[in-house]
């Protein structure tokens, strides 16, 4: 804590005050930058920013460190609406299954996928997992992200949801960067209850979901609503039984397939709906006038394979979209949000400015942090991006797989 002066600045990207909550259609393309800016911190808030050429110096420099910005620019930092960032162990031997020809879904059905991740979780204790996520996290603030969803969904029983669950919290508590908990109990079905579906439903609502309620474990609830894993009547009782208890519902759907989860979870009020790689028109027209955020995952389609979800028709049909990293060891082993611009660039048509209106506004907006967090406004937290020195903001996104992100200033 204390105070910083940033000087000099380029471009100050996102600033401003009374800014929308969500861009949406053709104002994803606005993005509102400061050149020759100033950005004044104090004690972890944004308290003061303008152009140089009015900066009437600081009444007190005491405890101040300055920060000369010279061809560098200030963003808002990324937030990552939709991560599985404690997990046990990489999967990279299933990558070289899928390089020699199986399918994501035919390595699930040998036992691979998410249940593999299950078996090592199950097998880990919680001090361990906390250590390679706290470690995970830190890497991930280095490639700009100031805050961070995870969801459990790697236990697939009680005590191993619980322990995810308890994992998130204690990070919750301990990092320097909002956190928050989503529970995914319902991410696949375990072996045990791959012929009861109905058992393991009821397990889900009648001894994990009071548990976490008694022990205020989540923020949000998640079903991974696809073929093969959760139809969306048992997606709805799921997220019923999640509401009653005052989580959120945010989703994974339309990933191989449209199978209506989008219209049933706009219904329920979803904070979001995430990963859309298959969309039909009854999904955009479910999603008109909603308050639900659509979220694409582009690395998670770069790393399978499958296609990338189509931003361009829901932007052209006046729609928001955020974009999020989907880190998790199986499908997206990597949780580097430039890497997410590059590719909603190159492979989502989306402009540089479009997709950076997804990675702060509208993701801070899926992760319920819109009042603290995706623009550089008075009394927002200090979770800012500085960069390198870099002729544009363009030049970020076109650079793919160069780190130009100087350093996360948090406090
Ligand atoms: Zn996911």
């Amino acid at each position: 804590m204390g105070k910083i002066l940033i000087k000099n600045i380029k471009g100050l990207v996102q600033c401003g005050e009374d800014l929308p909550k969500v861009r949406r259609g053709g104002d994803m393309k606005e993005l509102p930058i400061l050149e020759n800016a100033f950005l004044a911190l104090e004690d972890g808030i944004i308290v003061e920013y303008g152009s140089m050429l009015e900066w009437g110096g600081l009444a007190d420099w005491r405890d101040l460190e300055i920060i000369d910005a010279e061809g560098k620019y200030v963003l808002p930092a990324f937030c990552d609406s939709h991560t599985h960032t404690v997990f046990a162990k990489s999967r990279e031997e299933e990558f070289v299954d899928r390089i020699n020809g199986l399918t994501y879904e035919e390595i699930a059905l040998k036992g691979g996928g998410i249940l593999n991740s299950a078996r090592r979780l199950a097998d880990m204790s919680e001090v361990e997992l906390f250590d390679h996520a706290m470690e995970r996290i830190q890497r991930l603030k280095s490639y700009g992200t100031g805050a961070l969803e995870i969801k459990s969904g790697y236990g697939l029983s009680m005590d191993a949801e619980l322990k995810m669950l308890r994992v998130i919290k204690r990070l919750k508590a301990e990092c320097d960067i909002p956190i928050r908990s989503t529970f995914l109990g319902a991410h696949a079905f375990p072996p045990e209850f791959k012929d009861n579906h109905r058992g393991y439903i009821d397990l889900i609502k009648n001894e994990m979901i009071p548990r976490i309620a008694d022990e205020n474990l989540a923020d949000y609830i998640d079903v991974f609503c696809e073929r093969n894993y959760f139809s969306v009547d048992e997606m709805e009782e799921i997220l019923e039984a999640g509401i009653a208890i005052g989580l959120k519902p945010k989703v994974h759907v339309n990933q191989f397939s449209a199978l209506g989860g989008i219209r049933k979870a706009v219904e329920l009020n979803a904070l979001s709906v995430d990963h859309l790689e298959e969309l039909v028109d009854d999904d955009i027209e479910a999603l008109k006038g909603s308050k639900t955020m659509p979220t694409i995952l582009p690395s998670c389609s770069h790393f399978l394979s499958i296609p990338f979800g189509d931003a361009r028709r829901l932007i052209d049909n006046d729609l928001p979209v955020a974009l999020a990293s989907d880190f998790n060891p199986g499908s997206t082993p990597s949780g580097n949000l430039g890497f997410v611009w590059s590719l909603a660039c190159v492979k989502m048509k989306m402009t540089p400015e479009e997709a950076l209106n997804a990675l702060t506004i509208n993701a801070a907006y899926a992760m319920g942090l819109s009042d603290t967090h995706g623009t550089i406004t008075i009394g927002k937290k200090t979770a800012v991006i500085l960069t390198k020195e870099i002729p544009n903001l363009a030049y970020i996104p076109y650079s793919f797989g160069d780190q130009l992100i100087e350093r996360i200033i948090l406090s």
